[in-house]
């Protein structure tokens, strides 16, 4: 046979194997909607949730995995309700099953909160590429995290829109040649309010965010900021910045996604309408640019884009962010789990909206620092953390506003 003309199948690219961590979730629900309209390149070969069980159950009708993985030991599911060939695992033994599976090649991290840490661990250590959306990871253990990925040649690549940004202006340079990392933020809710008025703060105030639909515990890190303080720490380790040379810039239309700005004084930036499925696609398609979902940025409705420096005194949360950056060890562990008490106690309407920052300023000014911390050690000052806020929560006089 001619080599010239050879049968197209034969150059037809490999469909990447994808396992989602937290499939139930907003970005698992977009990390299947990219796959959904890549099926010729991407492919669902695990999918794990905690809750919604029926969705988890649609998502396995429609992409036939090979694994399903409960986490939730309270939830039931019946294995009749699965599709042939799928296989039911459970809890943390069955997640590091599925991520370390021959079959998977990027393990999506959408779990939320510290409980992403070890399906990213146990992907990691069996080599396989990360797409991390799980920030709460990097915060807790960064250069573990990195550490291990070197070691195990693994890959880590974000999914998270600002650092996505970065690591796209990135490409074809080294980060020997930047000067200066800065981070967009949109500022949340509350973006221009003063102190007193973040005083009464309802719930439904903060969790309506301008312009991202996000799951609710990332939606009250960004109505406090939070959210760009977790970033400043991810960037941190992710990118091996030094927290002084890594900046936020207030950008309320969010198309500006970050900037990096290189010692020869270019800045490049990347740029699109305010939608995760670019990120995670970029993500899983690495190196790779291919047609997708998102909607174009309409260039002739652009007119202004507005820029401000944050308001630190109105926002602690983002201070905290650059001081854990810069002290690391086990502060990242602390500030986090920290964080995640506060918000679960605001959202259970048992903390007011300015006590979250307050709340993590706490526990980090009483907990025992130590620099170089094992993982069973961040474990512990983990759980050190949680119970030092719920102590906290007990002894402060608050006034809670009604919703
Ligand atoms: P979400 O609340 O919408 O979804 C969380 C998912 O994790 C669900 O599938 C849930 O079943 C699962 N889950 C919850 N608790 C769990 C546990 N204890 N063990 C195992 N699984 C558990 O959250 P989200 O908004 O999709 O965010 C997920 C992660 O991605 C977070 O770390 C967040 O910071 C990060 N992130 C989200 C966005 C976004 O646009 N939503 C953007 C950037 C980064
Ligand atoms: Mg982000």
């Amino acid at each position: 046979m001619n080599k010239d003309v050879a049968p197209s199948t034969a150059c037809r690219p490999v469909r990447r194997r994808i396992a989602v961590l937290g499939s139930t979730g907003s970005i698992g629900t977009n990390t299947l909607d990219v796959v959904a309209h890549l099926s010729d390149r991407l492919e669902i070969v695990g999918l794990s949730a905690h809750s919604r069980i029926d969705l988890l159950l649609e998502q396995t009708a429609l992409f036939r995995p090979r694994f399903v993985c409960l986490t939730d030991p309270d939830q039931e599911l019946d294995n009749h309700r699965l599709p042939l060939g799928t296989e039911l695992l459970r809890g943390p033994e069955g997640l590091a099953r599925m991520v370390t599976a021959p079959e998977v090649d990027v393990v999506v991290t959408a779990i939320v909160g510290a409980a992403g840490l070890e399906g990213t661990w146990a992907a990691l250590e069996a080599g396989k590429t990360v797409a991390v959306a799980n920030k709460e990871t990097l915060v807790m253990a960064g250069p573990l995290v990195t550490d291990l990925a070197r070691r195990r040649g693994g890959r880590l690549l974000p999914v998270d829109s600002e650092h996505s940004a970065i690591f796209q202006a990135l490409q074809g340079s080294s980060l020997n040649e930047v000067e200066r990392l800065v981070l967009t933020g949109s500022g949340g809710p509350f973006r221009g309010k003063s102190r007193q008025q973040l005083e009464s703060v309802s719930i439904e105030q903060a969790l309506r965010h301008p312009t991202w639909s996000m799951g609710r515990k990332i939606t009250i890190d960004s109505a406090t900021l939070m959210n760009k303080a977790l970033e400043v720490i991810e960037a941190r380790w992710l990118f091996e910045m030094p927290a002084e040379r890594i900046e936020v810039i207030i950008h309320p239309e969010s198309i500006i996604h970050s900037f990096v700005e290189f010692r020869d004084g270019a800045i490049l930036a990347q740029l699109s309408p305010p939608d995760m499925r670019l990120p995670i696609q970029y993500a899983l398609t690495y190196p790779e640019r291919l047609p997708g979902p998102t909607r174009r940025l309409d260039w002739r409705s652009l007119s202004k884009w507005h820029f401000e420096q944050p308001d630190l005194e109105t926002f602690p949360a983002l201070q905290l962010g650059f001081e854990v950056a810069q002290r690391g060890g086990t502060c990242g562990a602390v500030l986090n789990a920290a964080n995640e008490v506060a918000v679960r106690a605001f959202l259970d309407g048992e903390l007011a909206f300015l006590d979250i920052p307050r709340a993590c300023r706490a526990a980090l000014d009483h907990h025992h620092y130590q620099a170089r911390p094992t993982l069973a050690e961040l474990a512990s000052i983990d759980r050190w953390a949680r119970q030092e806020v719920c102590r906290w929560i007990s002894r402060t006089t608050r006034i809670v506003p009604s919703t």
